[in-house]
């Protein structure tokens, strides 16, 4: 059997309107349509969902895809809905359901009606699905923000950790494996877990050429030299990620004192405030929000000018997704992050009745942390190590878009200044 002879560019015309695919979508569909478990790592907004989506209509039977959030899953289906005559093509099994609703799903799915299904992981555990499931056509299963798995991501999922007894329950098909983490760590915790050692693997670069990296020291006056950093960009769109809710709140009466237009955002605000602050963002009536890290999924906007982390966050992990919100349009996109070893010292009091496991764990997330805001090579190169990624840090793209390439620091200047901020 000649398998190159799939064509892939009418089913992508046919269904999604796009004339190309991007980035390595057209190496991971056709390693999916053969047949093949596949793992794929692409940053947000690589266009990982159509990996698995356009394999799904394709084929015959109906690909499970497991996810961690409702909205994110209603989303999908309401896009897929749109490209199809049959609203059947899509459903979303989750506890929401009524009895009715089941039964459609259900007889949607033995019709050979739908393609994608989408399920909560928690949904998936229970035997009615299970035993239902195992009598009908699976095309295959996509494990979408796979990094849920692995406690060593940034957002641990226990339900996920089940994940491969299931699927084995339900039928022997090939398995999606998508996150937008790279870290090694949690790569391999994704492999062993789902048990997809022989997977073909795609993992497009997690560099950012247009953004730029730098790490000052947390002073005393940490509050004037973001409000300089902003008034220097005046009415440009921009995030500043503090620790706290208090922090927020007071930060962002600082710079609303200052004639910035600021508003806050943190879990301690009523859902109705949030959402307008987020709208108000999005609509361009705010130019800055600061906030706390419940700021960010879910958020799309293209033009954000800047990323400033007023407290250093407790990953390279987080502090990438963070920055990440920073010029998706490959416009340009600062990463500032203010840095005092005192607030690794924060960081880590903050867990110290946590299991010792979790410690440990936190601890030498931590101590990446402390190498990137002290290293005095490239940022971008250290951040991309970090990913298991090598980078050129004299030719390659983005190179000098940091603060220790742009302004080389002597040696001994380098050490003075670590020293400082150790004081500080
Ligand atoms: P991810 O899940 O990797 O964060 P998404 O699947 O949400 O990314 O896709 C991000 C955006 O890219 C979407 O708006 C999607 O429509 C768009 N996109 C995906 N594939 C293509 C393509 N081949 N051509 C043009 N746009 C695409
Ligand atoms: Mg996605």
């Amino acid at each position: 059997m000649n398998q190159d002879k799939i064509d892939l560019y009418g089913p992508l015309k046919k269904y999604f309107g796009f004339n190309k695919f991007k980035g390595l979508q057209e190496d991971v569909v056709r390693s999916i349509v053969e047949g093949n478990d596949t793992f794929v790592i692409m940053p947000t907004g690589g266009g990982k969902s159509l990996c698995y989506q356009l394999p799904a209509l394709m084929q015959e039977g109906t690909a499970i895809v497991v996810s961690p959030l409702i909205a994110l899953m209603k989303n999908q289906v309401d896009a897929i809905r749109g490209i199809s005559e049959n609203q059947g093509v899509a459903h979303v099994l989750n506890s929401s359901l009524n009895k009715t609703e089941i039964a459609k799903v259900k007889s949607d799915i033995s019709n050979g009606i739908t393609k994608l299904l989408y399920v909560a992981p928690e949904s998936l555990t229970k035997d009615e699905y299970v035993d239902f499931l195992k009598e009908q056509t699976i095309s295959f299963f996509a494990i979408d923000e796979a990094h849920c798995i692995s406690e060593w991501g940034h957002d641990f999922r226990p339900e996920y950790r089940n994940l491969r007894k299931i699927i084995q329950r339900i039928g022997n098909v090939p398995i999606i494996g998508l996150t937008a983490t790279a870290t090694p760590k949690v790569q391999e915790d994704i492999i062993k877990t789902l048990a997809m050692n022989n997977a073909n693997t795609f993992q497009a670069s997690f560099n950012r050429p247009n953004l730029f990296y730098e790490v000052r020291p947390k002073t005393k006056n940490v509050a004037s030299d973001i409000i300089r950093f902003i008034k220097q960009r005046q009415g440009k769109s921009g995030v500043i990620y503090c620790l706290s809710r208090k922090k927020v709140e007071e930060l962002a009466q600082t710079l609303q004192v200052n004639g910035i237009s600021a508003l806050p955002y943190h879990a301690g605000l009523d859902g109705k405030t949030r959402a307008k602050h987020q709208d108000m963002f999005l609509m361009e009536d705010v130019d800055v929000i600061v906030a706390t890290i419940a700021f960010g999924m879910g958020i799309d906007k293209p033009d954000v000018r800047f990323v400033i982390h007023h407290d250093i966050p407790k990953s390279l992990e987080s502090y990438y997704q963070e920055t990440g919100r920073a010029g998706r349009d490959d416009g340009e996109g600062y990463c500032l992050a203010f840095y005092a070893y005192k607030d690794i010292e924060k960081l880590e009091k903050f867990m110290a009745n946590k299991p010792i496991a979790e410690q440990e764990l936190g601890h030498a997330l931590l101590q990446e942390v402390v190498g990137y805001a002290e290293t005095s090579i490239s940022r971008r190169q250290y951040l991309l190590h970090y990913f298991g990624e090598e980078f050129d840090a004299v030719n390659g793209l983005g190179a000098k878009m940091d603060d220790n390439t742009k302004n080389p620091k002597k040696q001994t200047e380098a050490k003075e200044s670590v020293v400082t901020l150790l004081k500080v």
